[in-house]
């Protein structure tokens, strides 16, 4: 078996290197170009061939046959002033607080081994660098421009530095979830059309307020009554607006909704029930609710196809002890697109506390511990080559 442990420590100055680099540029959202240049031209200085995707995405692929793996890292910074006092912080008003610099760092140092060892890989490894994970568009964005195709992908397999939260992010631990990890996010816009009545006559108008009002007291009462309670979802209306004086009936109003769920289907059955109570009580009041999905993104699910086989892999690196099953569900992550397609799974790589417990990523003063890289290093190539061998 290849130690991919020994081998990425002994490429762990060049990891580090990378990081930095990619940790100064600092770019956000789909506006990569430093970061980008810097992933295309280290993937050709390891002799492997880089392919644009979408936006500004990149691909790459290393080995043969039938079966593949895909490999994540996220690239993109965030917009707030970095605080970490480090030398080799960004000066252009961003920050990788969130550590996707390291993301990308650690799938270029596993490009390396595995192109290293492309003879004796039995499948094909492919390599996803995706920009713009903190405005949840960037994987939809690639997969809509043929991420999953040619050649085709067979399982998903990502990762994120978890920091600040000891013991789980003690460097050396590895910590996932079974089945659904994050919350979907679905932004749902509901315009409502009344009718406005002139002169004496407002008992012939409809007042787009008076439908919004019921159309609010109904979808908050979703979650309690239609949505079994080990299960947590959000319908929440945001924002409201319309109307044009205090003594007119309104012939618009318009609600922002944000709908969140744990699962695919309790996401499905959220968003149909706010579309037909809102399209119902409107109705009712012989107006009209227009329900428009803005945006959206499903849940992050870990199938259990590879939890049920990964961390096995990954404690071959580590040890029996430092691989555990969290039941954390936090926020959103953009992977899902992925895992919604097809089977994956996501681990959090401990990165330690350096700034103290408590701050975390999307902390400005937030230090990664580059200790722990290499060890991602391994994980990415160790996992995708042990796949393949059991799987092709
Ligand atoms: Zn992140």
């Amino acid at each position: 078996m290849i130690d991919y442990r020994k081998e990425a420590d002994q490429i762990k100055d060049e990891i580090i290197s990378n990081r930095r680099t990619i940790h100064r540029f600092a770019e956000t959202g789909f506006d990569l170009a430093q970061t980008k240049a810097f992933v295309k031209e280290t993937l050709a200085s390891y002799g492997i061939e880089p392919k644009d995707c979408g936006k500004s995405g990149v691909t790459a692929v290393i080995g043969e046959g039938d079966r593949c793996i895909l490999l994540r890292a996220d690239m993109d910074a965030l917009p707030m002033k970095e605080e970490s006092g480090l030398d080799f912080a960004a000066e252009n008003g961003n920050c990788h607080s969130c550590g996707h610099d390291s993301h990308a760092a650690m799938l270029l140092g596993a490009a390396k081994l595995l192109k290293r060892h492309e003879q004796d890989l039995k499948g094909k490894v492919k390599l996803m660098f995706q920009p713009a994970e903190e405005l949840l568009a960037g994987a939809e964005d690639m997969v809509k421009n043929g991420l999953l195709e040619a050649p085709k992908v067979d399982v998903g397999f990502g990762m994120h530095i978890i920091s600040g939260a000891s013991p789980v992010s003690d460097v050396g631990n590895i910590a996932f979830v079974k089945g659904f990890q994050t919350f979907s996010g679905d932004f749902v816009k509901i315009s409502i059309e009344g009718l406005q009545a002139h002169g004496s006559m407002p008992h012939k108008g409809v007042d787009a307020i008076n439908i919004a009002a019921h159309i609010v007291t109904a979808l908050h009462e979703l979650s309690a009554h239609e949505v079994t309670n080990e299960e947590r979802s959000v319908v929440l209306v945001g924002k409201i607006y319309g109307g044009s004086s205090c003594n007119t009936e309104s012939g618009e109003c318009v609600l922002e909704v944000s709908v969140r769920a744990e699962t695919f289907e309790t996401r499905q059955f959220l968003k149909q029930r706010v579309k037909e109570i809102s399209e119902g009580i409107a109705a009712s009041f012989r107006g009209k609710a227009i329900v428009e999905n803005v945006y959206g993104m499903p849940p992050m699910y870990n199938d259990p196809s590879m939890t049920d086989i990964v961390p096995g892999y990954i404690r071959e690196l580590v040890g029996e002890d430092r691989v555990t099953e969290v039941f954390s569900k936090t926020g959103t992550e953009d992977f899902a697109y992925v895992s919604e397609r097809i089977p994956s799974m996501y681990v959090l790589l401990g990165t330690g506390s350096i700034a103290g417990d408590g701050i975390v990523q999307h902390n400005p003063s937030i230090i990664l511990d580059e200790d722990a890289f290499p060890l991602g290093t391994a994980i990415y190539a160790h996992t995708a080559t042990r796949w393949l061998e059991e799987h092709c």
